[in-house]
């Protein structure tokens, strides 16, 4: 293989920046030129490529977002237009391609190897919902980012004796709230996966009042109600001051972790490898400390539930 591509597609997750230096470097490394598609699957449409250098992901590693840009592309959920997508790759003379991105740019990976085009993706989303892995790039770091929200409003909430609702990014997965508000100790956890009773939320909050606790924080992932109906109804069934805090778009935001920044390295040279041996519609995944892959229509056919365990966990340790 002589030329690979790159792209990033759906939505951005910090961490992402990581994995194309790891992708281009590597490639570099074994005397395989690498072009970089802009914005995504539309990039493939328009031909939007620009050739990457050493120099190209020079001072990235730390930095959020993703260089190349991303975008969501309905062309590219014909048949037509993944054929084009195909064509205009072949056109540059590409040979191989990784992405990088979530559930959907998982699935039209699936279908460039039908097309005969050899394609390794990296699950990149922050919402952590990709099945067989146990961590997708940008998940740790908005975990930490919300952490630090719960920190910063859980001072506000304290002096002035309030209940705070926290609304957090997840679809229709409840990995961040439940693993930021375990982390945070919220005091209620709301999530897609767990059916929900107001008046349990009520009786804690009133407990925890009974006993001089100053203030409350439930965390509530906005893929399992509406916030602000919520919030309205915990304020008038507790007699309460109650703030809906959305965090909103800064989730998404800001350098990596660490750990994303290994998991980006680590996923995307071995990505390359991949290519290298002749592999196409695989998935990189983290199993324990090992980054492994899986093919990918049968990765993302399997479930992927939140760990009960901590829900348990959670309600146990904010009585
Ligand atoms: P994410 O990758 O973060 O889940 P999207 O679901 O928006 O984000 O998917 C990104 C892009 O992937 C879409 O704009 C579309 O071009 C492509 N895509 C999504 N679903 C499919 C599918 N079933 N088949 C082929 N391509 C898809």
């Amino acid at each position: 293989m002589r030329k690979i591509a790159v792209l990033t597609s759906g939505g951005d997750a910090p961490g992402m920046n990581a994995a194309i230096r790891a992708v281009v470097r590597t490639a570099i490394y074994y005397d395989v030129e690498v072009v970089g598609v802009r914005r995504g699957y539309l990039g493939l449409m328009e031909k939007d490529f620009q050739r990457m250098s050493l120099g190209s992901v020079a001072d990235i590693i730390h930095r959020g977002g993703t260089i190349l840009l991303t975008a969501r592309c309905d062309e590219f959920l014909s048949s037509e237009g993944r054929e084009k997508a195909v064509a205009n790759l072949r056109e540059e003379g590409v040979e191989g391609l990784v992405v990088i991105g979530g559930d959907g740019t998982l699935r039209g990976a699936i279908e460039l190897h039908k097309l005969g085009l050899p394609t390794i993706a990296i699950p990149g989303t922050i919402d952590n919902d990709i099945p067989c892995t146990a961590a997708t790039i940008g998940y740790d770091t908005v975990i930490n980012t919300v952490v630090d929200s719960i920190d910063k409003i859980r001072d506000t909430a304290t002096s002035h004796e309030r209940v705070f609702v926290i609304e957090v990014m997840g679809r229709r997965s409840g990995f961040i709230a439940l693993e930021a508000g375990l982390a945070g100790g919220a005091e209620s956890i709301v999530i897609p996966e767990v059916p929900f009773n107001i008046d349990t939320v009520v009786k804690n909050i009133k407990r925890g009042n009974r006993r001089g606790k100053k203030h409350s924080i439930i965390i509530v992932a906005e893929g399992a109600i509406d916030a602000m109906e919520f919030t309205k109804e915990i304020s008038e069934k507790t007699g309460l001051e109650t703030r809906l805090s959305i965090l909103g778009y800064i989730q998404r935001g800001g350098s990596p972790s660490a750990k994303d920044r290994l998991l980006g390295s680590r996923m995307g040279a071995e990505a390359v490898n991949l290519l290298l041996r002749g592999e196409s519609k695989k998935m990189l995944a983290m199993d324990g400390e090992m980054i492994r892959n899986f093919d990918i229509e049968w990765a993302i056919s399997q479930s992927k539930t939140i760990h009960l365990d901590d829900y348990r966990l959670a309600g146990i340790l904010s009585i």
